[in-house]
């Protein structure tokens, strides 16, 4: 059983932190998400660079105390944190998060070991009245918990969110992903992590962003001229995009599979305007009109019932009302 390693990890957001902004005066009746015969569990899924890891903070923000469990085989590893592309501190914005940034990252760490660390993470959070978040790009984990994991299925009651993007734009988002990642220093911390004699099949040296470098750090140790450097640079940043667009298509295919099997409780969110109006305030707007609003709808009605979005909604009404007469009055 791989066991985690104290996390050091400056960019990676913390691990298990104590419960912020827990919501008081929730007595046991209102305990909401675990009053039926099995608690509930949200699944974040989608491509690489979708947009899983902010629809899980989003939400987790909303629906508090909630918690994040990541599902991202390569992020569940201590290091590299620009090149597995984790969450920040910031990112974060105080939504605990567990198994990220967590595992060594020479180890092998497999579905059945996230199935034994997600579940305990999981029943931790539940006990603790929160709602668990799973978000991740890993498939086969998902796949492996929810299928075939009897102490997951016995216990808890999924709704699936998938966060889609349209490939091409997709794509276009993930080459100016990779721009962003060097820009942000991916060369200097896979120089930092460079064994020239390392197995590029085990744990994290898997990760797209590093063996697409190997050539290139060879040549810098052989002390390569500028131009074969530049053009060895070059190519690992070419198959850098190109990975990820495979990565991407490869995940939607497995995706698309386990909707067949999910499909009644899995629900495709569109996130291709946003991406498309990336920089600009009509893209916040688009996330929060396509992606955010639409998942809290289907969460309100897995987590609380139709009843209980009726009560709310009206809720909310009267509280409009009341604020117009106010307006109105003064
Ligand atoms: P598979 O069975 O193909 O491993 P999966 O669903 O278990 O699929 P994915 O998350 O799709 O796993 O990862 C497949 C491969 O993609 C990883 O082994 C790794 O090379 C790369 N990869 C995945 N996530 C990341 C990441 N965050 N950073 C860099 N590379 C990644």
């Amino acid at each position: 059983m791989i066991i985690p390693v104290p996390a050091t990890s400056s960019s990676a957001c913390k691990q298990d932190m104590p419960l912020i902004n827990f919501q008081k005066g929730l007595n046991k009746m209102e305990s909401l998400f675990h009053n039926r015969n099995k608690d509930k569990v949200v699944v974040i899924m989608g491509a690489t660079g979708t947009g899983k890891t902010k629809l899980a903070i989003d939400l987790a923000k909303h629906f508090q105390p909630a918690e994040i469990v990541n599902s991202d085989k390569m992020q569940i590893y201590k290091g590299l944190d620009i090149t597995t592309n984790k969450v920040t501190e910031k990112e974060c914005d105080g939504v605990p998060h567990h198994l990220l940034g967590v595992f060594d990252p020479n180890s092998n760490f497999t579905a059945n070991d996230f199935c034994y660390h997600a579940c305990s993470a999981i029943d931790s959070i539940v006990e603790k009245d929160g709602l668990p978040i799973i978000a991740g790009g890993s498939n086969s984990y998902l796949d492996a918990l929810v299928n075939h994991c009897s102490e997951f299925r016995l216990r808890y009651e999924c709704c699936f969110l998938w966060v889609d993007v349209l490939p091409p734009v997709l794509h276009s988002s993930l080459q100016s992903r990779v721009d962003r990642m060097i820009e942000a220093g991916q060369l200097d911390e896979v120089r930092e992590f460079f064994d020239p004699l390392s197995d590029y099949t085990k744990g994290i040296r898997r990760a797209i962003g590093v063996p697409e470098f190997h050539d290139f750090l060879i040549a810098e140790a052989n002390s390569a001229d500028e131009r074969t450097k530049k053009r060895l640079l070059e190519d690992a940043i070419a198959r850098l995009k190109i990975n990820n667009c495979t990565l991407a298509n490869r995940q939607v295919q497995k995706i698309r599979r386990l909707n067949g099997m999910w499909k009644r409780s899995m629900y495709r969110l569109d996130a291709t305007e946003t991406h498309l109006k990336r920089g600009s305030y009509a893209s916040k707007e688009s996330w929060e009109d396509n992606v955010l609003a639409k998942s809290l709808v289907i969460l309100y009605n897995f987590l609380y019932g139709e009843t209980r979005i009726r009560s709310r909604m009206s809720a909310m009404v009267q509280k409009r009302r009341q604020v117009y007469l106010l307006v109105k009055h003064f």
